[in-house]
């Protein structure tokens, strides 16, 4: 790409890495490619940056260290060309990578299917096995595989760690994972329920039982991951057995831009009736409905901007939004039986105090509520937001998907990463 004038200034050398090196935790979507530089113990990132619009001639590269952000605008031929722009700007600006220690890499993969349960180091057979698993999820694993590729080439003297968002579901029961559907046709299929965003489900679920110095073998929990994308899941002892998510991310909870759960046949519908193809479909359920396809906005500050305005179509997305929220939270408490800790995190969860309180309204009766005062604002730290006569605590949790990704690649190469939040930081 030509490489135009940044904003950013050269800040000063970073020189505090510590003894354990850091992390380059690369997440390779099919025009972008996001990327974090990650202290795996102390948890901080140390540089971060997106790059957006691959393969078009107005790419943007965003590079932010040390609080400045640098940017460069020009084409960005492809994925090898957008990483290649990125290790410059770490040249250019900083931090240096050599004296960053990097260990590994860590790649955000998707679909890891019923094959993979756990993190991987990267080999030949790894990535074929990552392009054969790329039909279950054809616009997101070939773009990850291209970030692998390219960036084994760049940094071939570490090793790549390929980190899985459905690893952590491999756990759930067979009667949570099989649809009823034809079992030779499921099978011949690799058609199953295998969740998403596991990684922050993990993550999220760990940091509640360290975070309330617990064990996390006895807690029961809910975790609500409300972003653009939206899941929950049930935790049983740190051990998924329910998710929302299914074959794809489509499934579950209504969300951004999706439709999350929907009677099937109302593609037969669409496709008979409407004479809509099935790829017009595919994009109407995953890009033009949920929140977004009720009331024209995705962003909640936006939809309850307008229903404080009596705006009866954001009213109504955000009816429908939380009605499926709460019939999964009642859903998931008769999974468990017994409910300790329910967790919101992702940008919904953790920012919008107002979804979280309608989320949770009018369940004393199960135990589940929330103190007004407690539940105000926006969370940055782990949170219990429940009043103290509750038997289930409710509580706020930041996900970081990128520092759980660098934690997996250290544990996969066999370092410890010393997780240095062990125990009883918590808010409220
Ligand atoms: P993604 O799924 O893209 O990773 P995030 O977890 O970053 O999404 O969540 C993004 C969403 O979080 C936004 O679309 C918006 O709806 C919501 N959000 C972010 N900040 C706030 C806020 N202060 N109040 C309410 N909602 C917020």
């Amino acid at each position: 790409m030509t490489l135009t004038p940044g904003v950013g200034e050269r800040p000063s050398p970073h020189s505090a890495f510590g003894a354990h090196g850091s992390v380059l935790v690369i997440n390779s979507g099919s025009s972008s490619l996001k990327y974090q530089l990650v202290n795996p113990v102390g948890g901080e990132a140390i540089a971060s940056g997106l790059v957006e619009r691959i393969g078009e001639s107005d790419g943007v590269v965003a590079h932010t260290f040390a609080g400045n952000t640098t940017r460069r605008t020009g084409r960005v031929a492809d994925h090898g060309d957008a990483l290649r722009t990125a290790l410059d700007l770490f040249g250019e600006v900083g931090p240096d990578l050599a004296e960053a220690q990097v260990v590994a890499v860590g790649h955000r993969v998707v679909h890891g299917g019923s094959r993979f349960s756990e993190p991987a180091i990267v080999d030949d057979d790894v990535l074929r096995a990552i392009a054969d698993l790329s039909p279950l999820a054809p616009l997101h694993n070939p773009a990850n595989l291209r970030g692998i590729e390219v960036a084994r080439t760049l940094l071939p003297d570490v090793p790549h760690v390929v980190v899985f968002d459905t690893a952590f579901f491999q756990s759930l029961p067979a009667a949570a994972s099989t649809y009823a559907l034809d079992r030779e046709v499921a099978e011949r299929h690799a058609i199953r329920r295998y969740g998403f965003h596991g990684t922050s489900h993990q993550y999220v679920s760990g940091k509640v039982a360290r975070a309330l110095g617990r064990r996390l073998e006895d807690l029961n929990q809910i975790v609500l991951h409300l972003g653009n994308g939206a899941s929950a899941s049930a935790v049983r002892g740190g051990v998924a057995v329910e998710t929302s998510m299914g074959l794809t991310p489509l499934e579950g909870l209504v969300m951004g831009t999706r439709t999350g759960d929907i009677d099937p046949a109302v593609v037969f519908h669409l496709h008979r009736n409407a004479g809509m193809s099935i790829d017009e479909i595919d994009t109407l359920f995953n890009k033009g409905s949920g929140v977004k396809g009720l009331s024209g906005e995705n962003d909640f500050r936006e939809i309850h901007r307008l229903v404080g305005e009596g705006d009866a179509d954001a009213r109504l997305a955000l009816d429908v939004y939380i009605h499926r929220l709460r019939k999964y939270i009642g859903a998931y408490l008769a999974v468990l039986g017994r409910l300790d800790v329910l967790t919101f995190t992702a940008g919904v969860g953790e920012n919008d105090a107002r979804t979280r309180a309608l989320a949770v309204a009018g369940l004393e009766g199960l135990g589940i509520a929330i103190d007004p005062e407690r539940n105000e604002g926006r969370k940055t730290q782990p949170t219990i937001i429940s009043p103290p006569w509750t038997s289930t605590l409710v509580m706020v949790v930041p996900t970081n998907e990128e520092l759980a990704i660098a934690r997996q690649a250290v544990a996969a190469i066999g370092g410890s990463s010393g997780e240095d939040d062990a125990g009883g930081d918590v808010d409220g």
